[in-house]
């Protein structure tokens, strides 16, 4: 009788606590119940697109949107959500998981009602849930069976320590990816438009598309090389910058950890050419697809080597030498389109294995969150100096 009561103990806690050293192999309820939260999320955030979708969507993506097919999706995401939720309680003892999806999904139908949109007096909208959902969706399906089929660091799972920091990021650069385009563009539009020449810019649209494509990521990344190495280069940018390597476990997440200002800075230099030349509208819109695919991709961990290509193109395996915290890769590999410019400014480094360790490699003390993340390079600021 005494043992048993001993064993119960620590069991009690565990069914509130939202942190359980419960197992989480299949069979747990760990896995079941980490799908019917997701969905759960998912569903909430297609009610509210539907439900409000002035203030939810992007105009531009709202008229493309099949409703009668996302309305059915959406009731196949609500169902398999619940009967995972209910799956999850059966096998779990810690029932946080299952009964959070639960919550989720009754609010959800406190939301949608019958579905129809409310009123549309909005135009525009400034939050963008739809575009943050379909990229989350889209990388969560390719990248997900990528690193688990081909991992580099096979132990290293989903969940890895700071996860929930880089998906916080994730959200926001798509959440606010109104704004921050608007932030992007605005700088070229106001200081550089005297440099616009009409006729360049003909000349430059007329060309055959690939050649624009080619022409405009091989511009983009010598600046980008050139802004990368001056935000290493400079004490008070490289603070800015150092949110983005004090990533310690690569995948495709980790990539999205940017300071808003270093991703400003960049992106904002980075246009000012490719709005002075004037390069065409599908151009533009292929660069941004190639831009958000491959830098996902470089950051992943993922084991190809692309042994070949590696000489042309910028790999993961390249990007991870980048990051890496080893005294010899320190400020080398600042490309992240093509290896060439590392080549040609003696920055290049590509040896045969794989970097052990990522981070800073100085004393530098990074916060863990993001709104210390945030503060960081305005602290030294703000600080007396002694
Ligand atoms: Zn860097
Ligand atoms: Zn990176």
């Amino acid at each position: 009788m005494h043992k048993r009561q001993l064993s119960r103990k620590p069991k009690k806690i565990a069914f509130y606590s939202l942190s359980t050293r419960e197992p989480i192999q299949f069979g747990s309820g760990w896995i079941s119940g980490v799908i019917a939260l997701s969905l759960a999320l998912l569903g909430l955030g297609m009610v509210l697109c539907i439900k409000f979708p002035s203030y939810f969507t992007l105009p531009e993506l709202r008229v493309h949107y099949p409703l009668a097919l996302i309305r059915t999706l959406l009731i196949l995401i609500l169902s398999v959500s619940f009967l995972a939720a209910l799956t999850s309680l059966m096998l779990r003892q810690n029932k946080a998981l299952g009964v959070s999806a639960l919550g989720l999904l009754i609010l959800t139908m406190l939301i949608g009602g019958r579905l129809a949109p409310l009123n549309d007096a909005v135009i525009n909208s400034y939050i963008g849930l739809d575009w943050y959902l379909l990229n989350l969706i889209v990388f969560c399906l390719i990248f997900i069976p990528l690193e688990r089929f081909y991992a580099l660091r096979s132990k290293q799972p989903i969940f890895r320590p700071q996860w929930r920091t880089d998906l916080l990021y994730f959200a926001k650069n798509h959440l606010a990816i109104q704004t921050v385009a608007l932030l992007v563009i605005l700088p070229a539009k106001l200081f550089f438009g005297w440099a616009v020449i009409i006729p360049l810019q003909s000349w430059v649209q007329d060309l055959w598309l690939p050649v624009q494509l080619i022409a405009i990521l091989l511009l983009a990344d010598f600046c980008q090389y050139w802004i990368h190495r001056t935000l290493h280069a400079v004490p008070w940018l490289w603070r800015v910058h150092a949110i983005h390597h004090s990533v310690e476990a690569m995948d495709w997440l980790a990539g999205s950890r940017l300071h808003l200002l270093d991703v400003l800075i960049t992106r904002g230099l980075v246009y000012v050419p490719v709005f002075v030349l004037g390069f065409s509208d599908t151009v533009i819109m292929v660069y941004g697809v190639i831009v958000a695919m491959q830098a996902t991709f470089i950051h992943a961990n993922v084991r190809w080597r692309f042994r070949r290509l590696a000489k042309l193109v910028v790999t993961p395996q390249f990007h991870h030498w980048h990051h890496s915290s080893e005294k010899v890769a320190i400020d080398k590999n600042f490309a992240v389109h093509v290896p060439l410019w590392d080549r040609l400014f003696g920055t290049y480094y590509m040896p045969q294995r794989w970097p052990k360790e990522y981070g800073i490699a100085g004393p530098e003390q990074v916060p863990i969150s993001i709104w210390g993340q945030f503060w960081y390079p305005f602290n030294n600021l703000l600080k007396p100096k002694k």
